[in-house]
């Protein structure tokens, strides 16, 4: 059966990784159904960051013409030191990091990437597009999938794709591995006109400035009109088991006191009547079962610290459409090989910014743990430079990524695929997951 006479694939849950793997699909020419639970389709109203390795498979996907206008092409990726205001360290997107790269960097508005995305979905007659359907329960027949909705309504599928974010009920009935966890952080966002903003000094940039259990992100949105602005504290009520009621703005307050008065100022730009309560997952593999796989946050929820959630998404969007297109009959196959491909590559995303989550032992676990030979030594500003570009460069699409372009697949780096499996075997061994 040509990829174009086959069945349709559902995919259930209409975010970013949905509608990825909608245009995915597309572009191979095959057929898909996405079915979404919220009425409209839509995403919230802050940034997004994407690394090279999401630009360079966005524009496989057809949608940075129409992005780039609103993408905002960052300069530097700055971290500041939050109580002193020292600059730890930068690196430029300059063109050795667009050429090693193969793209630059850029942030966006979440609306902008998803509406892009969407538009792309809705010109292609190869896909439909639902509100409204909230997955109840599906059942795998062998020869195909049906989807439940609360409606009542059922789809037949040749295969489904579960993305339907953190709290997943595709995973729920495919892995039963409980809700997600709280890891205990708290963030608050806000995105403010331009004028807002007092210090101009860094509008080119992704800022972030880090401290002791804090840390505040900031870059410039819709084409350089607006500023986004994230504060996110590690609770420390949450540590001591206060698990109902913590990291509210009394708190994120307390945790940002000590800053200087400059970060200080722009907990202002933050609204303070909603927050983000974080949770996570410890990487699990059998995101596929017969017919079904999970993707993006439904197989891996990822914190934001690489700022990678999505652009894993994306990943999983591409690479799963290229295992499709050659499944032939071999379905059930072609799914378990998109999750032997990107098991270990999201895990390795999802568990490596552990040490960014407190703030300042970002920095002292990646001297100790990668770059410093002596413990003794005093980190340079190379070393440091050295360190956050090992942690970018392992995500932002070296070799480790199957590319988005599709003559062009390079393999999943063995080596660093060999640790990965040795350390999540010794983490479970150890009772995490
Ligand atoms: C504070 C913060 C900042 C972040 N910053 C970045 C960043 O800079 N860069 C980056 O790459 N990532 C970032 N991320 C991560 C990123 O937001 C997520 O990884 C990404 O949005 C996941 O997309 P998804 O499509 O898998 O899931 P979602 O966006 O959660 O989409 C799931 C969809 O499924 C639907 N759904 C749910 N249940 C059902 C059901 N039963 N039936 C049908 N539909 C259903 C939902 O309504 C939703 O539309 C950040 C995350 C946070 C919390």
């Amino acid at each position: 059966m040509s990829a174009k006479t086959r069945p349709e694939i559902l995919i259930i849950g209409g975010g970013i990784g949905g509608v990825a793997a909608a245009l995915a699909l597309a572009r191979r020419g095959m057929r898909s159904r996405v079915l979404e639970k919220a009425p409209e389709f839509g995403e919230i109203g802050y940034g997004i960051q994407q690394g090279p390795n999401a630009y360079r498979m966005l524009d496989w996907l057809g949608v940075m013409k129409e992005l780039e206008p609103q993408a905002v092409f960052t300069k530097n990726l700055i971290l500041i030191d939050a109580l002193t205001d020292r600059e730890l360290t930068r690196i430029s997107c300059g063109e050795p990091f667009r050429r090693h790269f193969r793209a630059p960097y850029t942030v966006v508005h979440r609306r902008d990437l998803h509406g892009a995305l969407l538009e792309a979905c809705r010109k292609r007659e190869e896909i439909a597009l639902h509100t409204s359907k909230d997955l109840v329960s599906f059942a795998d027949r062998g020869k195909s999938v049906v989807a439940t909705f609360a409606d009542g309504s059922e789809y037949e599928g040749w295969a489904m794709i579960g993305a339907d974010g953190l709290r997943s009920r595709v995973r729920e009935i495919l892995i039963g591995d409980g809700p997600p966890q709280p890891v205990g952080h708290v963030t608050y966002r806000g995105v403010i006109p331009l004028d807002q903003v007092r210090d101009q000094s860094h509008f080119d940039d992704m800022v972030i400035w880090i401290g002791p259990n804090l840390h505040f992100v900031q870059y410039r949105l819709r084409g350089g009109t607006v500023m986004n602005n994230v504060a996110t504290v590690v609770s420390g009520k949450f540590a001591r088991g206060e698990r109902q009621d913590y990291g509210g703005p009394e708190e994120l307050a307390e945790v940002f006191s000590r800053t200087t008065p400059d970060v200080q100022e722009m907990l202002g730009y933050v609204g303070k009547d909603k927050n983000w309560v974080l949770h996570d997952r410890e990487p699990r593999p059998g995101w596929t079962r017969g017919k079904v796989a999970l993707l993006g946050d439904a197989a891996h929820p990822t914190l934001q610290y690489l700022a990678q959630g999505a652009c894993m998404a994306i990943e999983d969007a591409v690479v799963l459409s290229g295992k499709l297109e050659k499944a032939g009959s071999e379905v059930d196959a072609a799914l378990r090989a998109y999750e032997q491909e990107r098991y270990l590559r999201t895990a390795r995303v999802s568990l490596i910014p552990a040490p960014l989550r407190s703030g300042y032992s970002f920095f002292l676990s990646l001297f100790r743990h990668t770059i410093q030979t002596k413990p003794a030594q005093k980190p340079t500003n190379s070393t440091r430079k050295m360190a956050v570009a090992s942690v970018l460069g392992s995500t932002a699409g070296s070799g480790a990524w199957a590319c988005a372009d599709a003559k062009r697949n390079e393999a999943i780096d063995p080596a660093r695929n060999l640790f990965m499996a040795g350390f999540l075997k010794g983490r479970s061994a150890s009772g995490h997951g």
